[in-house]
């Protein structure tokens, strides 16, 4: 599509962006681990092989700010982890292990309004994260 436009360095930068920013979608919708940009760095390297991790770093940033990519920081520090945005749903974090999961966003939190607070007009995300032991930590945190 870009092939016969005159000003070919311009554009053909703009193809490669949007090619790497393809492939770190490609690997978020595949993955449901929620990775680390480094995770995705290591992956986006099978396909590109000269991709750098400065770039993931500015692609998942750029995703972010057109609202294609969520970025979830963890509260008690660590690296951010990133997913597809394509669908509203809230967070459990185990604090013994690293697991992240994804569970439904509580049908009552789904509808919530706040029609009685003036100083809200509109609510685009509810980022709900729950904090607990998964079921493979469950016998760890007992003892
Ligand atoms: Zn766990
Ligand atoms: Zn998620």
């Amino acid at each position: 599509m870009f092939r016969y436009s005159i000003h070919k360095g311009k554009c053909m930068k703009k193809t490669r962006n949007t090619r790497q920013r393809g492939v770190i979608l490609d690997i978020l919708k595949k993955s449901c681990s929620h990775p680390t940009a480094e995770m995705i760095y290591r992956e986006a390297r099978q396909v590109l092989p000269n991709i750098s991790l400065g770039t993931v770093y500015r692609n998942l940033n750029f995703l972010r700010d057109q609202g294609a990519v969520r970025e979830i920081r963890p509260n008690e520090g660590g690296s951010s982890r990133f997913e597809g945005a394509d669908t509203s749903h809230a967070h459990f974090h185990c604090v013994h292990c690293s697991a992240l999961l994804d569970i439904p966003l509580p049908a009552a939190l789904e509808n919530l309004r706040f029609k009685e607070e003036e100083r809200i007009s509109a609510v685009s995300l509810i980022d709900l994260h729950v904090m607990g032991s998964c079921s493979g930590c469950e016998g760890a945190a007992a003892t």
